[in-house]
C-alpha cells in the first residue's frame, strides 16, 4: 500500500487547490514545496481574475489577502521621452462575476495553503522533490530530501521549467522562444499617495501594461499593478530575445523606472522586494502531454499561461487546472484506476473548460509576437509621433491630421502595416 493516496509537488497556485480538492474528498495527500514557505519563490505581476478561485472557495472574499480590485485598465505605448496611454474603466469591473484583484504571492500563496491544510492536506516545506520514482512507465512516488515516498498518483504543480515533467511524460525542455524572463520590484508607497496618483479609493486600483520603450523594443512588455501600500513594477522579455540583447533585464528595469511616464508614479517609493522568474509564453502549441500512468501535470508545469498582449493570465489557469486535477485524481482513486486511462477525465475536463479553450483561441498569438518586432518598436514610436503632431502647438500654421499622418505611415510602409494588422487580428 502506498504512503499517500496522492502527492502534490509544488505549492504555488495549482498545488494547494489540487490538494484541497483531494482532501475534501477524503483522500490522504502530501504537498511538498521546496520554498521555506509557500510563495517564497513565486512571482506574478500581480493580477488575479477571481472566477476560478470562486469556484473552489466561494467565500474567498471573507479572508483571502486581496490587495485592490482592478477598476482601471491602462495600456501605454512608449517612446524614450513620450507615452501614449489608453485608459478603460467600466462599472462592470466591480461585478463579482468578472472582477479581478491585485495580489502579492508571499501573502496569497500561504492563504491557499491554509485552505488545503484546513481540508486535511499535509505539508512539507523547504524540501525539493529531486526525482520521480517509477516502476516501468508508471510513476509510483517521489524522492525528496533523501526519502522515498510513495503514492497512487503524483500531481506535478512545480511551475514553469519543471525539472520533473520530462521524467513524468517525456516533455522536452522548453525552447528559448516559449519562455520569457520576468523581473519585478515591489515599491512601497503610502496608501493615500497611491489613491491620489491613480484617482481611486483605498480598495480599488489599476492594471497598467506597457509596450515599446519599456523593453527598449525587445519582444515583451512592462507591467504596473497597484497594491494597498505598494506598486508592483516589472518587465517580461522572451528568453530568445534577451539572449541576443546587448543589455541585461536588470538594466532594462532600471531604465524603465527612469522613464518619464513611470518616474513620477513611483517617486518617493522604496523597493521592498525584488524578484525574477520565468514565465511560459509558448501558448497552446507548447502544451505537453498532461497525464501519464500515476501522474498528472497542472498549471505552468504544463505551460498553462496566456499572454494576450493586453492581459497576462497564469494564476486563474493554474487554479482551475489544480481544481480539475484534484477532482479527477479523487475519482480515479475511487475507481481504483490511476493509470493514464483512469486519469483521462482530467484532460476532458480541461478541454471543456476555459483553460484549453482560451489557449486554443490565442494559439497564434505567441508566433505573432515573436515574428512581429515592429509591435515593440516601430508602432509605439508611430503612435507617439502621431500624438506629438496632434497635441503640440508652436504657432506655425497647422496641417490636417491626414497630412501629418501620411509621412509617418509611409516610413513604416502601408503594406507592412496592413500585413501586421491582418496577422494581429487573426492572432487575437
Ligand atoms: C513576471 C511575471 C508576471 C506575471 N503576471 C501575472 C499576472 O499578472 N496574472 C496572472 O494570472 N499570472 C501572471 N503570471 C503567471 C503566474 O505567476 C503563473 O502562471 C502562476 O504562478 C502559475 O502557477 P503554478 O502553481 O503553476 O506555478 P507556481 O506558482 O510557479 O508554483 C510552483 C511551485 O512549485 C515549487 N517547486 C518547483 N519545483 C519544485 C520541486 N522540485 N519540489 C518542490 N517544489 C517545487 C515552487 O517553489 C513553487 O512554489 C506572471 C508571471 C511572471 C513571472
Amino acid at each position: 500500500m502506498a504512503d499517500f493516496d496522492a502527492i502534490v509537488v509544488g505549492s504555488g497556485c495549482a498545488g494547494p487547490v489540487a490538494a484541497h480538492e483531494l482532501a475534501t474528498r477524503g483522500k490522504s495527500v502530501l504537498v511538498i514545496e521546496r520554498g521555506n514557505f509557500a510563495g517564497a519563490k513565486n512571482v506574478s505581476g500581480g493580477r488575479l481574475y477571481t472566477h476560478a478561485l470562486r469556484e473552489v472557495f466561494p467565500n474567498f472574499r471573507d479572508d483571502a489577502p486581496l490587495e485592490r480590485r482592478v477598476v482601471r485598465e491602462r495600456i501605454s505605448m512608449l517612446e524614450p521621452e513620450a507615452g501614449l496611454t489608453i485608459e478603460f474603466s467600466d462599472e462592470q469591473m466591480r461585478d463579482e462575476s468578472q472582477d479581478s484583484y491585485t495580489v502579492l504571492r508571499a501573502q496569497f500563496d500561504p492563504w491557499l495553503v491554509s485552505q488545503a491544510e484546513a481540508a486535511g492536506a499535509e505539508y512539507i516545506h523547504g524540501i525539493a522533490v529531486e526525482s520521480l520514482i517509477k516502476d516501468g512507465n508508471r510513476v509510483t512516488g517521489v524522492s525528496a530530501g533523501g526519502d522515498e515516498i510513495s503514492a497512487d498518483v503524483v500531481i506535478l504543480c512545480d511551475g514553469v521549467n519543471s525539472l520533473l515533467a520530462e521524467q513524468a511524460v517525456g516533455t522536452p525542455r522548453p525552447s528559448r522562444s516559449s519562455v520569457a524572463v520576468g523581473i519585478k520590484q515591489v515599491i512601497e508607497l503610502d496608501e493615500h499617495v497611491i489613491n491620489e496618483r491613480f484617482t481611486c479609493s483605498s480598495d480599488e486600483g489599476a492594471a497598467w501594461l506597457f509596450m515599446g520603450d519599456a523593453t527598449h523594443g525587445h519582444v515583451g512588455g512592462g507591467f504596473l499593478y497597484t497594491n494597498k501600500n505598494s506598486i508592483s513594477l516589472g518587465l517580461v522579455v522572451t528568453v530568445a530575445d534577451m539572449v541576443e540583447a546587448d543589455t541585461t533585464i536588470a538594466q532594462l528595469l532600471e531604465d524603465f523606472r527612469q522613464h518619464p511616464v513611470i518616474a513620477p508614479v513611483i517617486a518617493g517609493g522604496a523597493v521592498v522586494e525584488h524578484s525574477g522568474h520565468l514565465v511560459a509564453e509558448g501558448g497552446y502549441n507548447a502544451l505537453p502531454t498532461l497525464i501519464g500512468d500515476g501522474v498528472m501535470l497542472a498549471g505552468e508545469s504544463a505551460m498553462m499561461c496566456l499572454n494576450a498582449g493586453y492581459t497576462v493570465r497564469g494564476m486563474d489557469l493554474a487554479i482551475a487546472a489544480g481544481m480539475h486535477a484534484g477532482r479527477s485524481a479523487a475519482t480515479a482513486l475511487d475507481n481504483g484506476d490511476t493509470s493514464s486511462k483512469g486519469l483521462g477525465s482530467y484532460v476532458k475536463a480541461l478541454e471543456d473548460s476555459f483553460v484549453i479553450k482560451d489557449m486554443k483561441t490565442l494559439r497564434r498569438f505567441p508566433d505573432f509576437m515573436e515574428h512581429t518586432p515592429r509591435m515593440f518598436s516601430t508602432y509605439p514610436e508611430l503612435a507617439c509621433s502621431l500624438a506629438r503632431q496632434m497635441f503640440l502647438v508652436d504657432g506655425t500654421p497647422m496641417k490636417p491630421v491626414r497630412k501629418k499622418a501620411w509621412p509617418l505611415l509611409k516610413d513604416v510602409g502601408l503594406f507592412n502595416l496592413l500585413k501586421d494588422a491582418r496577422k494581429g487580428v487573426k492572432a487575437l
